[in-house]
């Protein structure tokens, strides 16, 4: 009974006397020990990037969030396995930055400043405010001096200065384009950002082509480059390389000009398959092509103008769609194959896009299933070039096999025949080999106020001038009237347009699209090796030193974009002589998604079937509204399928280092997480049996007693050691390094030998390799245990392999019962491990030599005996 007790609200301890007798009885108490230790360390500065220059390096970096306001359990998951691995590395005595920042420019916030009448600027600040708390609830060893924002001027500045080294480079420029345009967000889009579905990447609407005059980055430069390199990235999940190698979509192959009949000009086409050039039976153009109007005859002329018209509204991603029927329509035109000396009409379709390869195609319905299709609609001549059995009657042959039907051509291989082909043509003057690239110049302008101003000016007499570098930034004027409609709303700011031209101090006007969000990101994590900097965009010495990225972790969906545009500045940037190396991010974790118990009604169809969990009644599943019965699936977690669990719900039942546990124990990281309630609380269970085992130690510690299962108990401990290291080398395998530790804290519950120093040793060699995962917990007892330095300044352990030696036992080796001799085996060999040792030894193979085994008796400890013939 007690007959007085406090509680001690930092440790959880409850002091107290029983009878005069002082005790202490220890409760885990997540929340006011994780508090505790979190002001704690900022006090000591214990995150603090250090900078020994004798200590290797170590960068690890989360993908920076967009300030949305609230923290949802993918970010917990994110920043939580680069939290574990920036605190391993430190541990195994690494200098590690592990930054944080905010990709803080973006529609949201215009978008909410329309909704709610909220500034962008007050609207993002505030979020980041609150996201930044709730990130500090995560125990998360951020060096917070480095924090950045890039709607903060101090670091667009130097977007704005980078942007001007593309320009200086000839690497920016500005061209009329047709461009995706986004009717919700009234803005373009570059390609990256349209899906498969011709949908925005952001606004999910229906993108539609309209032309522009915009800013483009030239990628395109780097195409091959981008390519290539691939191969260096030996820390890059496969499938993320192959997005982008795809996405550049590179093809060798010919280009090649047709004349055309009674024009001066000719229709260049490339193509990948120049051994079927004999079987091109039509070409088409794109509609917009220049040569449109040319080519087509005068009773066409109609017929031609309506059909552009009648496009001229369709995406581009509408016009290529797989599903969709090719439409193309006769000019009237006709060309000239030059190598057959054939006459073929010229066509245009909306499959032929004006801003890919030449923009215009050559038609080989025999050997190209597109063409094939389309040439049977079209009444199209099908000539067949290359032999196959079953010809062409019914549908193409596209594989490769032996040219006919081509004159001088006739029998060779299609890989043959490509050559000769390219040859022949550069012989003759019209065609040559040509490398092509699926992947286009990237269109940075974007028609809204939240971003990042470009700083270029606009001279009627100059044309596009610089912006000073003294007058950077070019701040984003405030108070301004956002309506969402029309042109970029700083082009309404006429006080702020309205400039001295820098060359010639004529009247000149200020450039008013901003830059695509995605160009600030591309360049974040090389200002954070020097992120305080107001001299210049990072020193150099600090960039070389810190970059690249050691351990990159993000999303997949980020496969293509952000972490191609990153690739791309850091060649840039590296070609212009401020970066000493061309990659930016060593190795990639992909973390997979956190997925929900999510409940649906079979019977609606669309978004309404997802009911949310917080209206179901578990027990007995049924639509709140039609009463019917409800199905239950996993599926990420999403607003829109009710399914998500907040983490602070979480946080505030079990605690941080229980969420983070969890999440790092279910599944491992490039794999998707089912969040699954029951597993929680089996992770609290083992973090609060880890209390119970350092508690239960200190009361019992003083007392001289049992040292018996050392042996075993030291073998665990560097079991463990072994095993965990191993985990988190490489793939950072999290969930079997939970298993061990579990594992170890067994080995420490059954050893009872608290008198010896093994058991000690076992208790803080536990808590050294839990630090990483359950950062507070494994600090509390560590300081209970009587350390006075932190947990996390503590070295990571390296095993001894000769305590993973196991006990070895002398074996006996009797052949027809006579002694013959011994041999050292492990103690806990099983019957079968013993006789197959003592079959293997020296012994008994001297002494079996040629005779045959009838028996084998094992007495297992003891001895094998072998009876012969
Ligand atoms: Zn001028």
């Amino acid at each position: 009974m007690l007959s007085s007790a406090i509680i001690d609200s930092g440790s959880g301890k409850i002091k107290g006397e029983v009878g005069g007798e002082t005790f202490v009885e220890a409760q885990y108490n997540a929340a006011s020990l994780e508090a505790k230790w979190q002001q704690k360390w900022i006090e000591q500065g214990l995150d603090k990037t250090q900078e020994h220059p004798q200590k290797p390096k170590f960068y690890a970096l989360s993908m920076f969030p967009y300030p949305s306001g609230n923290l949802h359990m993918g970010h917990v998951r994110n920043y939580v396995i680069t939290d574990v691995i920036a605190r391993l590395k430190r541990m195994q005595g690494y200098r590690v930055l592990h930054p944080m920042g905010w990709d803080a420019f973006g529609l949201p916030a215009e978008n909410a400043a329309m909704d709610k009448g909220v500034p962008p600027n007050q609207w993002t600040y505030q979020n980041i405010a609150q996201m930044k708390q709730q990130l500090q609830q995560l125990g998360l060893s951020l060096d917070w001096e480095r924090e950045l924002a890039t709607c903060s001027p101090d670091y667009y500045q130097w977007t704005q200065w980078l942007f001007l080294q593309f320009y200086q480079a000839g690497l920016a420029y500005q061209k009329e384009a047709a461009v995706n345009w986004d009717p919700i967000d009234q803005t373009v889009l570059a390609n990256e950002q349209v899906d498969n579905e011709g949908r925005s990447w952001r606004s999910g609407a229906k993108v539609e082509r309209k032309l522009l005059r915009q800013w483009f980055l030239k990628i395109t430069d780097y195409a091959e480059a981008l390519l290539n390199d691939l191969d260096k990235l030996t820390g890059w999940p496969e499938r993320v390389k192959l997005m982008q190698a795809n996405w550049i979509g590179k093809s060798v192959g010919a280009y090649l000009e047709f004349p055309i009949l009674g024009l001066e000009e000719k229709i260049a086409v490339f193509t990948t398959r120049p051994d079927t050039v004999y079987g091109v039976t039509y070409l088409v153009l794109a509609p917009e092509h220049p040569l449109t109007p040319l080519v087509t005859t005068p009773e066409r002329q109609e017929v031609v103008k309506a059909f552009i018209q009648e496009i001229s509204g369709q995406s581009e991603i509408e016009r290529v769609a797989e599903d969709r029927p090719k439409r193309g329509i006769l000019t009237g035109g006709t060309a000239i194959n030059p190598f057959s000396g054939a006459e073929i009409p010229i066509l245009i379709a909306d499959y032929v896009l004006y801003e890919y390869g030449t923009g215009a195609v050559m038609g080989v319905p025999a050997h190209d299933t597109r063409d094939f299709k389309f040439a049977k609609e079209n009444n199209l001549a099908i000539i067949e070039v290359i032999g196959s059995e079953a010809g062409c009657v019914s549908q193409a042959y596209t594989e490769a096999g032996i040219m006919v039907n081509s004159q001088q051509f006739n029998g060779m291989s299609s890989l043959e025949g490509k050559t000769a082909i390219i040859n022949y043509a550069e012989a003759q003057g019209f065609g040559k080999a040509r490398i092509q690239y699926r992947l286009r110049d990237w269109l940075i302008s974007r028609q809204r106020y939240w971003g990042c101003p470009i700083p270029i000016i606009h001279c009627p007499s100059c044309g596009a001038v610089e912006v000073p570098e003294k007058d950077l930034p070019v701040l984003l004027p405030e108070n301004i009237d956002l309506t969402g409609r029309g042109p970029s709303p700083l082009a309404k700011l006429e006080d702020w347009v309205n400039i001295s031209c820098p060359h010639c101090g004529g009247g000149a006007k200020r450039e008013t699209d901003t830059m695509d969000t995605f160009i600030d990101s591309s360049w974040y994590f090389l200002r954070f090796t020097d992120a305080k900097n107001d001299q210049e965009v990072f020193s150099a010495d600090k960039v070389n030193d810190w970059m690249p990225v050691d351990q990159y972790v993000g999303g997949i969906e980020h496969a293509i974009l952000h972490l191609l545009y990153s690739r791309f500045f850091t060649k840039v940037l590296c070609d212009r002589g401020l970066l000493k190396f061309n990659e930016p991010f060593q190795r990639l974790l992909t973390q997979g998604m956190v997925q929900g118990k999510t409940y649906f009604n079979p019977q609606k169809e669309g978004k309404d079937k997802w009911i949310p969990s917080t209206l179901v009644d578990k027990a007995n599943p049924i639509d709140p509204q039609t009463g019917e019965a409800l199905e239950m699936c996993y599926a990420t977690m999403s607003k829109s399928k009710g399914n998500g669990v907040a983490p602070e719900e979480v946080i505030d039942k079990y605690g941080v280092d229980t969420a983070r546990m969890f999440i790092l124990f279910k599944a491992p990281p490039e794999k998707d997480l089912e969040w699954e309630e029951s597993d929680v609380e089996g992770q609290s269970r083992f973090l609060n049996r880890v209390w119970r085992l350092v508690f239960d130690y200190l009361q019992k510690a003083p007392t001289p007693g049992e040292t018996s299962g050392e042996k075993n108990l030291k073998r665990a401990i560097h079991t463990a050691i072994k095993e965990i290291s191993e985990d988190l080398e490489g793939d950072y395998q999290f969930n079997t390094g939970v298993s061990e530790l579990m594992k170890l804290s067994n080995a420490i519950t059954e050893a009872k030998c608290y008198y010896s120093p093994v058991y000690r040793e076992a208790l803080e060699v536990l808590l050294i390799l839990l630090a990483p995962f359950a950062p507070h917990i494994s600090e509390q007892l560590w300081q209970e245990l009587g350390q006075k330095t932190s947990v996390h300044c503590q070295t990571w352990p390296k095993f001894d392999e000769n305590a993973l030696k196991l006990d070895e036992i002398t074996l006996v080796i009797q052949i027809m019962g006579k002694t013959r001799g011994n041999i050292s085996v492990p103690a806990n060999s099983s019957k079968e491990e013993l006789e197959e040792s003592a079959r293997q030894s020296e012994i008994a193979q001297r002494y079996l030599e040629g005779k045959t085994i009838k028996k084998i008796i094992v007495v297992p400890g003891k001895l094998v005996n072998f009876v012969v013939e």
